[in-house]
């Protein structure tokens, strides 16, 4: 049987390292596929056009979802980010598991529309080392900072609405326990549903075949 991706959301506050984890986990194993999202904020120091994002105006962005050309997408802090169509259908399609890095507005959006996704929510070890970590990145003002520390506390609110939860402490195991949720999430009977569906049908010719 062929096997095809599963769609995998990983979301996160602000500053709990899942671009590291997301890096890590795609350079570890190679069934993975990393979705690039688009954005209109400005790209940090160090961020490269097509690489941490698309990095686009505002009359881009929205010319894109005229076409209908995004997964999804979401406002956040201002500014717009969105999951570009094209390559995610490719690779699920190829047979590759596509990690989207979203938060959460965007992540239910995709829970929605496609149901066999997996949803997994990325903690840091305390709200304090999140605030420290954020400080430390040094790429943000005191402003922004603040904006996402309170978004963070809105996005605690929708935690539930995820599948695991996992938390960033040691970036070995957490990038580990990530593959393992994402192989296990392969063997539920709603991702296998055509699988099962073709094993009822041979069994009943089966049974037809010898009354
Ligand atoms: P940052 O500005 O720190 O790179 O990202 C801000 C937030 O936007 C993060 O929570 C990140 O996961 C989220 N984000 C990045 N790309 C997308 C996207 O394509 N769609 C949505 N809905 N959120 C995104």
């Amino acid at each position: 049987m062929k096997r095809r991706g599963i769609l995998v959301v990983v979301s996160g506050f602000s500053g709990a390292g899942k671009g590291t984890l997301m890096k890590k986990l795609i350079q570890t194993y190679e069934q993975y596929a990393l979705s690039v999202s688009m954005t209109t904020r400005a790209p940090r120091e160090g961020e490269e056009n097509g690489r941490e994002y698309f990095f686009v105006s505002k009359e881009e962005f929205e010319e894109k979802i005229r076409q209908d050309g995004l997964v999804e997408y979401a406002g956040y802090c201002g500014n717009y980010y969105g999951t570009p169509k094209q390559y995610v259908e490719a690779q699920l399609a190829a047979g590759k598991d596509v990690i989207l890095e979203i938060e959460i507005q965007g992540a239910l959006k995709v829970k929605q529309k496609f149901p066999t996704a997996l949803l997994v929510f990325v903690m840091p070890p305390s709200a304090e080392e999140l605030k420290r970590r954020l400080v430390g990145r040094g790429t943000e003002t005191v402003e922004v900072i603040e904006k996402r520390l309170r978004r963070a506390g809105e996005e605690a609110q929708g935690i539930e609405n995820y599948d695991y939860i996992v938390i960033n402490d040691d970036l070995e195991e957490c990038t580990r326990e990530l593959h393992s949720m994402i192989r296990a999430a392969h063997h539920t009977p709603h991702r296998n549903e055509e699988f099962i569906e073709n094993m009822r049908q041979e069994l009943s010719v089966l049974v037809k075949g010898e009354e």
